[in-house]
């Protein structure tokens, strides 16, 4: 069996952890530099030289890894210059995963936040493996669970892990809403209109449902999400739970918490619901292992996560 065998994002991404692991270098933040140079020494790039992440001058998207036409071992990442440091490093991390998981099926490759709305499926498909990648790297799972045990879950604890793993707040959102065990589901606003919805698993195994209004779906009457005099709420204010969801008891509380980003144009809304038995078994979703999560959990809305 050979390194790539039955290879996926997830086991790529905890391989890396391992490797870390045994040179005493796993320390967050996850080092990229590190990684994009020990790589070539790896079954993941024996042969391969990864030159240093460049500015992306030559087009608008967020990053791009490319070989070098004149010499074939040569793979270069490029980032978008303007964007902030965090969303930089998920996006050289992107740019790993397509080096380790797609280089040998296309020799470059333009990458977009909206690149897993694109209508190509096989596009869509490769940008979500590089997506989970990327989360797997640079927020392992273990190290994660061992920060939340026991934990009250708000944008504090949460914007204080954004920065020890150096990423944005919304991907550790996402991230602890796969990890935690607690019913919770998180909910993005852009420009007044619902872009995704990211329920736990436990949230999924009671079939916690988020309370319809139009389509596209905008905030509901009574909630912080609906109340532009809000713009942040870290800590949560609890009400009943059935404002926002079609699917609990009148006796159910939820505590809802509120991140509004510079501009008010994009509004991060985290439901954290009191616990509920499981209405009945749902198989898809968390059985399996960290690969295609995205896609997964993305169902409901019929939109991925953007990063
Ligand atoms: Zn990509």
């Amino acid at each position: 069996m050979t390194a790539t065998d039955d290879l996926n994002a997830f086991k790529a991404a905890v391989r890396i952890l391992n490797w870390l692991d045994a040179m005493g270098l796993r320390t967050l933040p996850i080092d990229l530099n590190l990684v994009r140079q020990v790589l070539p020494d790896t079954p993941f790039g024996r042969g391969s030289v990864i030159k240093e992440p460049a500015d992306l001058t030559w087009n608008a998207s967020e990053g791009a890894l490319v070989r070098n036409p004149e010499n074939e071992i040569e793979w270069g990442i490029f980032v978008n210059p303007k964007a902030r440091p965090e969303r930089r490093r998920f996006t050289i991390a992107h740019e790993l995963g397509h080096f380790i998981l797609h280089r040998t099926s296309q020799p470059s490759f333009l990458c977009d936040k909206e690149s897993v709305y694109s209508g190509i499926d096989n596009l869509k498909q490769i940008e979500r493996e590089a997506d989970d990648f990327a989360s797997n790297l640079l927020m392992p799972g273990d190290m994660l669970r061992d920060r939340i045990a026991g934990k009250r879950i708000d944008f504090h604890l949460i914007g204080d892990l954004a920065k020890e793993f150096g990423v944005s707040l919304e991907s550790m959102s996402i991230r602890i809403v796969k990890y935690t065990e607690q019913r919770a589901m998180l909910v993005y606003w852009d420009h007044g209109f619902l872009k995704y919805q990211w329920p736990s698993g436990e949230a999924r195994k009671t079939r916690v449902r988020l309370r319809k209004t139009s389509d596209p779906q905008e905030p509901l009457y009574g909630t912080l999400a609906a109340d532009d005099s809000v713009e942040q709420e870290w800590d949560g204010v609890d009400m009943t739970a059935n404002i926002w969801c079609t699917s609990e008891a009148n006796d159910i509380k939820i505590r809802e918490l509120k991140h509004s980003y510079p501009g008010g144009n994009r509004v991060l809304s985290l439901l954290m619901l009191e616990s509920a038995p499981p209405r009945q078994y749902v198989r898809s979703g968390w059985e399996d292992e960290e690969t295609h999560d995205t896609f997964d959990r993305f169902i409901d809305s019929g939109q991925p996560p953007v990063r």
